[in-house]
């Protein structure tokens, strides 16, 4: 059954925006084809392989604008494999678009505005909070008041939540982290620790809490699955997410022809991400000679300076929340760290001290992290954080890991048919 929409303005401000940019597109349908249910799952010699309505599709394109958004931060600590244990990404799904509550007593832990955006629709679908855990203190957030003021929107949405959480009686708990999740076949409490100023538990400070429901919000990742597979040349900035693909002021990335646009290329959030996909666009035309450079440069104009203003917020926020090194000390041993082929912290460590380890894809190569189902999308960050803590390496020294296709599971029947 279709879930309907019987009141858009119950839907908030980016229901509408959607539909505006539906209704553009509508405009221009004899020369846009909006393609659903299609999944690009590689990239072979200049040509996308796409997956739709089940049937393998090969495109070539001149021009490629690749958007392919972000995923939840996962962290490793002892017992976050248990059922109970979820991401807020997935429960702000399961709230917002299903209207169904993931549990019945939540505690959720991370850093960041979307925890506390998750936090209040939870609130508002009945859940009962037994506490909000943030690793940043907000003490040094004064420092960038006058970025954060240029978005006062966002920033009057961030005293709501805080404004819900106090009328509700949540308590809202700083420079504190998860460090263990408890039970025998599904989280039955968890256990929080007063952090460092590098979000390193410390010992002695640790409570307890009786939930079913753990929800994590680490930050997000840029999702470069296909960036990578196009050998787009990656930079390390952990403000934008980690590992984003390098790209030129009108968003063509190291390989010509190729653009990238939204929190793919760095998380920014979603008024950046569309104003970044208009620019793509105009310089994708301009390549294909179907503007000229003064007209581009004009239409990109206005553009620009609306992305300056939105982006030295958003940048303020990456600076304010950026996860910091501590909060890989919370596996032990027998943590799973790659949760598809099932790899723990003991074989990732004994890979590491071995010697001559350099790269995440020397890990992956020894142990099997990242090779399973989700391709790294769950562990890699991790193994890396992990990897150059314990080596007492910069973050962002073990590389990235090379992506191959299929970046997501598709049916073996769908080449098959194709080789047959
Ligand atoms: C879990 C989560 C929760 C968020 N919650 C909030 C919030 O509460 N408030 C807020 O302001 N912002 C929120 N954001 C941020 C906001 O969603 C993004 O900033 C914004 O959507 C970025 O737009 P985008 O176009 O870059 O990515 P998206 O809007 O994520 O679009 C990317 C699209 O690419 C598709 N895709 C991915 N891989 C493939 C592939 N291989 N083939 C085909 N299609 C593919 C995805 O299905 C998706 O439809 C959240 C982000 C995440 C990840």
């Amino acid at each position: 059954m279709d879930f309907r929409t019987v009141d858009a303005a119950k839907m908030g401000k980016y229901y509408g925006d959607g539909k505006k940019i539906l209704a553009d597109i509508a405009e221009v349908k004899d020369r846009v084809e909006v393609w659903t249910d299609a999944l690009a799952w590689g990239y072979f010699d200049g040509q996308l392989a796409i997956m739709r309505h089940g049937e393998l599709e090969l495109l070539k394109a001149d021009q490629i604008i690749i958007a392919l958004g972000a995923y939840d931060k996962p962290i490793p600590f002892p017992g976050w494999t248990l059922p109970g244990v979820i991401t807020v990404g997935c429960a702000q799904v399961m709230v917002k678009s299903q209207r169904v509550l993931p549990g019945h007593r939540f505690l959720l832990a991370g850093s960041g505005p979307l925890q506390l955006a998750v936090a209040y629709e939870l609130l508002k679908g009945g859940a009962k909070l037994v506490a909000v855990v943030e690793a940043t203190s907000m003490r040094g957030l004064w420092r960038y008041a006058q970025k954060l003021l240029k978005q006062p929107r966002l920033m009057w949405d961030g005293m709501k939540y805080l404004t819900a959480l106090r009328l509700h009686r949540v308590p809202f708990i700083q420079s504190h982290v998860i460090t263990r999740a408890v039970g025998h076949d599904e989280v039955e409490e968890t256990v929080i620790a007063a952090a460092d100023k590098n979000w390193q538990p410390i010992p002695g400070t640790e409570r307890t809490f009786k939930v079913d429901t753990i929800c994590l919000g680490y930050g997000l990742i840029p999702n470069t699955d296909l960036t990578r597979q196009c050998g787009c040349i990656h930079e390390y900035v952990p403000i934008h997410g980690g590992w984003i693909p390098k790209k030129n002021e009108n968003m063509e990335t190291s390989v010509a022809g190729i653009f990238v646009a939204g929190d793919g290329g760095g998380i920014r959030g979603v008024d950046v991400a569309i104003q970044q996909g208009r620019l793509a666009g105009i310089y994708a035309a301009l390549n294909l000679k179907l503007v000229d450079r003064a007209t581009a440069d004009q239409l990109a104009k206005s553009i620009r300076v609306k992305l300056k203003k939105l982006q030295a917020f958003q940048s303020a926020v990456g600076e304010f929340y950026a996860v910091r090194s501590g909060i890989y000390t919370l596996p032990d041993d027998d943590t799973i760290i790659c949760r598809c082929e099932e790899v723990r912290l003991q074989e990732v460590r004994k890979a590491i001290q071995g010697g001559g380890i350099i790269t995440l894809n020397d890990v992956k190569r020894r142990t099997r992290v990242g090779m399973g189902y989700c391709q790294g999308r769950m562990c890699s960050s991790a193994t890396s954080g992990i990897a150059e803590r314990e080596l007492g390496l910069r973050p962002g020294s073990m590389g990235y890991g090379t992506a191959r296709a299929p970046v997501k599971p598709i049916p073996m029947s769908l080449l098959l048919e194709r080789s047959s």
